[in-house]
């Protein structure tokens, strides 16, 4: 068993992108600039955006954090949402979700202009992906790409059960695999709450991907010897031993399934990290003017 290391695989990552700064620098071009939104102060949402704009400053990104009450108006949103669209400055805009329930987050991604829709949820993006055009990958399933290619995974003929369909892991992960790319050409069985025989799907899978936030759910009598496990899941758990009183587990049983698979992402430390070098991926690639090209 071999532990798919996020944080080495998003070190290396962010120090190319680090490379690049230092020569767009050189060259006296602007460099990337991140803008991120985000409302409330939900614990998770504020450790994920703290850690995104602190990846900017480690890599020399600019990055800008607009932070709102959770009672902001919608209006009032939109509003900044396409002021941040009209500065040119600004090359990548990321909306932290989940939003208040009072705001309808799809017309909220559906105001941020696509060419700096650094998260790909903005429609125009999605459909462009599904398209195998270029475009910003959602960076959880662009950034466990960018771990199979780093570990030379092969993924070719094989059978990935993708577990969760959610428009930002599951469904573009199941588009993603089963393209015509390395890392790809897996056959894919895309599952979810309604999937009948699941622990069958999952005993036939050699990679599973787990996104349905709910700790511990891939146990080790759903796994096959030798799978790839790739463990999206970040839930929190109580525990009295550690100060803040809980601790981060993923969505598969690590200690019991670990023992059974070829490789596994640790949960801290796998797909997480990889989630923020894909987002900063595709903000250098937006202040390029470029999108990622998957194929
Ligand atoms: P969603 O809640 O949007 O989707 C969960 C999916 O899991 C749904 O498709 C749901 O099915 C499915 N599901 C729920 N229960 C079952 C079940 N019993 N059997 C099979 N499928 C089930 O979650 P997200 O995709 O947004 O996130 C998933 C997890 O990944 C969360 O823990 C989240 O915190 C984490 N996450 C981690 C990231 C990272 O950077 N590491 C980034 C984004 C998310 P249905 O559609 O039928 O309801």
């Amino acid at each position: 068993m071999q532990i798919l290391d996020g944080k080495l695989v998003s070190a290396a990552v962010k120090a190319q992108l680090a490379d690049k700064v230092t020569e767009l620098k050189a060259l006296g071009e602007k460099v990337p600039h991140l803008a991120a939104i985000l409302v409330g102060n939900n614990p998770a949402s504020e450790t994920y955006v703290a850690s995104k704009v602190k990846s900017c400053a480690e890599i020399g990104f600019h990055s800008t954090l607009l932070r709102f009450d959770a009672k902001i108006s919608e209006k009032h949103l939109l509003d900044n949402i396409t002021l941040l669209n009209e500065n040119a400055d600004i090359d990548g805009i990321l909306v932290q979700l989940p939003l208040p329930k009072h705001i309808n987050e799809e017309l909220v991604i559906n105001t941020i202009d696509p060419s700096k829709d650094v998260d790909g949820f903005h429609p125009m993006n999605v459909g462009k992906m599904v398209a195998g055009l270029p475009t910003y990958i959602p960076a959880t399933p662009y950034g466990i790409m960018l771990m199979l290619e780093h570990y030379n995974i092969p993924t070719k003929g094989k059978h990935a059960v993708v577990i969760g369909r959610s428009h930002i892991v599951g469904t573009p992960m199941s588009i993603l695999l089963s393209r015509n790319t390395n890392p790809g050409n897996c056959t894919v069985t895309l599952t979810h709450s309604q999937t009948a025989n699941l622990k069958e799907l999952c005993l036939q899978a050699d990679i599973i991907v787990a996104a349905i936030g709910r700790p511990n759910f891939v146990t080790a009598d759903m796994v096959k010897e030798g799978a790839v496990v790739i463990d999206v899941g970040i839930n929190r758990i109580e525990d009295a031993t550690k100060k803040s009183g809980f601790r981060l587990v993923g969505d598969v049983d690590y200690n019991a399934v670990a023992p059974k698979t070829s490789f596994i992402t640790p949960v801290p430390g796998g797909v997480g990290p990889m989630t923020i070098a894909a987002l900063l991926k595709n903000t250098y690639h937006a202040s390029l003017g470029q999108k990622v090209n998957m194929n």
